[in-house]
C-alpha cells in the first residue's frame, strides 16, 4: 500500500512512518516541520526506497493538490497537528488554525484526489485523533471513555481536536469519503519532544533540575507505548470499518505522581545520584489551568473487533523509554534550545 503520512517528522507520526516502511508500504511523509518536528526522527528510513519526504503545510491546498496528484497514495494517515495542551493554552490561534482549519484543506484535498481517481472503495482518510476530546472522568475506575462518550473538549487543544473530528464524520456523511477515525490515550516512548511529561522529567532529572508536578500530581491518564500505538493506527487503517472510530488505550493508568515516582525510580537504578534520590527533586507547581482529572480508554472495540491489545505495560515501556533517553543524547540536547522548550508554559496569566 502506498500510504501519505502527514505529520510524519513528529513523535507518533515518525513511529508510524518507521513501522510502515519497515512493512513493505510504500510512504510519503508531508510535513511542515514546526518547531515540533524532526527530521532524525525517521533518519532510519531517509535512504529507503520506499521512503518520500514532501515538506508542505496541510493548510496549503496548492501543495496538497500537487504532492497527491504526483504520489498518488491509496491512503492518507493524517496525524499532522499542533499537539501540546500548555502551548494551546498561551496561542490557541494555531491550534484552530492547523488543526481544524489544516483538517478541512486536506478533507477537501483528499476528496477532489479520489473523486477525480473515479471514487476508489479501497480509499481510506485514516483521521488520528485524542481521547482529549471526550473531556474528564471521575476517579470511579469503571468510568471510561467508549466511542459512544459524548465529546466535551476543555483545553483549546482538545477543542481544536474535537472540531476536525466533527469535520471528517461530516466529509464521510455528506461526500462519502472513506474514512476511519481513532481517538488514543497520552503516548509515550523514543523521539518523545521533550516538553512532555515523560522526557521532561527524565532530562530534568539528569540535569539535577526540579521535577515540575502540575497541582498535586493526582491526574490520571492512560499510558500508550508509541509502538504499540504505531500498529494499532495501520491494523485500524486496514481493518477498520469506513465511519467508524476506534480508541486506542495502554490499560495502564497511572497518576503524574505516581509515573513520576516511577521514572525517578528506574533513573535510580540506571543512572544513580550521588546521595539521595531523583525522587527528592520533585517540586510541585501551580496546576494548568482546566486540567482534565482523567483520562482512561475502554479498549472492547478494538480488542473484539480488530483483536488489537496493547504488548507493552507501562513499566515495561518506561524502563525502554529511559534507556532510550540515556543512549541519544545526541537527538534530544539540540531540541531543549527550540523556543518555549523548557520553559512553563500555559499558565494563562
Ligand atoms: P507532534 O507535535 O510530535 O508532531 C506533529 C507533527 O505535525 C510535527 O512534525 C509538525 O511539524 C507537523 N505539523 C504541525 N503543523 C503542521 C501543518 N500545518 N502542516 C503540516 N505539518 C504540520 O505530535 P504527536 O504527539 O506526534 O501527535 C500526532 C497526532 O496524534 C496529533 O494529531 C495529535 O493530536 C494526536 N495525538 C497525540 C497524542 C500524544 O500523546 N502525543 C495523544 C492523542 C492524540
Amino acid at each position: 500500500m502506498k500510504l501519505l503520512v502527514t505529520g510524519g517528522a513528529g513523535f507518533i507520526g515518525s513511529a508510524v512512518v518507521r513501522l510502515a516502511v519497515a512493512r513493505g508500504h510504500e510512504v510519503v511523509n508531508l510535513d511542515a516541520l514546526t518547531y515540533a518536528a524532526c527530521l532524525d526522527n525517521v533518519a532510519s528510513v531517509a535512504g529507503n526506497p520506499l521512503y518520500a519526504f514532501e515538506h508542505a503545510d496541510i493548510r496549503d491546498r496548492a501543495a496538497l493538490d500537487r504532492i497527491l496528484a504526483a504520489h498518488r497514495p491509496d491512503a492518507i494517515m493524517h496525524l499532522a497537528a499542533e499537539s501540546h495542551v500548555d502551548r494551546s493554552i498561551d496561542g490557541p490561534g494555531t491550534f484552530v488554525e492547523t488543526n481544524v482549519t489544516g483538517t478541512y484543506t486536506l478533507l477537501e484535498a483528499a476528496r477532489a484526489y479520489w473523486t477525480r481517481a473515479g471514487r476508489p472503495e479501497g480509499f481510506r482518510f485514516h483521521h488520528v485523533s485524542t481521547d482529549e476530546v471526550f473531556g474528564s472522568l471521575p476517579p470511579d475506575p469503571a468510568v471510561k471513555f467508549s466511542e459512544a462518550t459524548p465529546y466535551d473538549p476543555r483545553s483549546p487543544y482538545s477543542a481544536s481536536k474535537a472540531a476536525s473530528d466533527h469535520l471528517v464524520r461530516a466529509w464521510h456523511h455528506t461526500y462519502g469519503l472513506p474514512v476511519v477515525l481513532s481517538n488514543c490515550s497520552n503516548n509515550y516512548g523514543p523521539y518523545h519532544f521533550p516538553e512532555k511529561l515523560i522526557p521532561v522529567t527524565i532530562l530534568s532529572a539528569l540535569a539535577g533540575k526540579a521535577l515540575p508536578i502540575y497541582g498535586d500530581g493526582s491526574n490520571i491518564r492512560d499510558w500508550l507505548y508509541v509502538e504499540d500505538h504505531a500498529d494499532a493506527l495501520l491494523l485500524v487503517l486496514e481493518k477498520g470499518q469506513i465511519g467508524r472510530s476506534y480508541n486506542i488505550g495502554g490499560e495502564n493508568e497511572r497518576s503524574n505522581l505516581e509515573l513520576v515516582k516511577t521514572l525517578c525510580a528506574i533513573l535510580d537504578r540506571k543512572r544513580p545520584r550521588a546521595q539521595g534520590s531523583y525522587a527528592d527533586q520533585i517540586t510541585f507547581v501551580a496546576d494548568r489551568p482546566g486540567h482534565d482529572a482523567r483520562y482512561a480508554i475502554d479498549p472492547t472495540r478494538i480488542r473484539t473487533e480488530l483483536g488489537w491489545r496493547p504488548s507493552m505495560t507501562v513499566e515495561e515501556g518506561l524502563e525502554r523509554t529511559v534507556q532510550w533517553y540515556l543512549d541519544n543524547e545526541h537527538w534530544w540536547r539540540p531540541l531543549q534550545a527550540r523556543q518555549g522548550v523548557g520553559q512553563r508554559l500555559g499558565v494563562a496569566k
